[in-house]
């Protein structure tokens, strides 16, 4: 007998779901989610890159109530807040704003200044996978724009998956589609994105560890460019750090 989830769910029923629907359109692997949890049960998270603002337009033309939050670090660029800004004009959507229980100076004198680059992990954890716990008790599943092409860590990304880090579900629509896809659905739509993607920033995320990257990088090049770490701890967290 399988792990029972919440509405009568099994794990064996998200494995299943994740073979029927791998080649679905992205909106019906959402409408999935919603169909068999209620809006209510989903958050999705959002941090305005190119795959999220697609992300973003597919979920609201399947239901316009689904939560959508961002984490606030405090440490995004300024082009990453006036595009939330220019989403949520475009969307008429609000942006639920997570944030850390530390500001920076409260940071500052309990780890030093520019934790960042002493101890990266402590700084995303502190400030990305901890209020994102928190943040996701309230809700049965969450949805994200990970997709398998992204990086080796991302690699075995189904599209509907049990997430053992946060113990809910999990929905990946956009886990198959490749970087030109996404950019078609933006285009097509024409939906607002992050200027800075027009200047080599492929993958943003804070401005203290994101630069652009250079021709022929890997796109997540540019992400703690220097240091070993590829991931800020959101995605693929080991059940042993929890
Ligand atoms: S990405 Fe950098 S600045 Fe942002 S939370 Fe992680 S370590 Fe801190």
């Amino acid at each position: 007998m399988g792990q029972n989830l919440k509405n009568d769910l099994l794990i064996e029923d998200l494995q299943q779901a994740a073979i029927d629907f791998k080649d679905e359109h992205p909106t019906e692997i959402i409408r999935w989610g919603i169909d068999r949890l209620g809006a209510s049960a989903f958050t999705l998270a959002c941090s305005f890159g190119y795959e999220d603002v697609a992300l973003v337009d597919m979920l609201l033309k399947v239901d316009p109530d689904v939560d959508i939050f961002y984490l606030d670090t405090d440490l995004h660029f300024s082009e990453t807040y006036e595009i939330r800004d220019r989403l949520h004009e475009y969307f008429q959507k609000e942006f639920t704003r997570v944030s850390p229980v530390l500001s920076l100076k409260q940071q500052a004198t309990e780890h030093g200044e520019k934790l960042w680059e002493k101890s990266p992990d402590i700084c995303c954890r502190i400030r990305k996978v901890e209020p994102l716990r928190n943040y996701l008790q309230g809700f049965e599943g969450w949805i994200t724009g990970i997709r398998r092409e992204q990086s080796p860590t991302r690699a075995n990304t189904e599209v509907i998956e049990y997430d053992q880090t946060f113990g809910l579900v999990k929905i990946n629509p956009l886990a198959f589609w490749d970087t030109k896809q996404v950019w078609n659905y933006i285009y097509e739509h024409q939906i607002p994105y992050n200027p800075l993607h027009d200047q080599n920033y492929p993958s943003i995320g804070c401005f203290p560890c994101t630069r652009p990257v250079r021709p022929g990088e890997d796109p997540r090049a540019g992400r703690w460019a220097g240091t070993q770490k590829i991931e800020c701890g959101l995605h693929n967290t080991p059940l042993e750090s929890k």
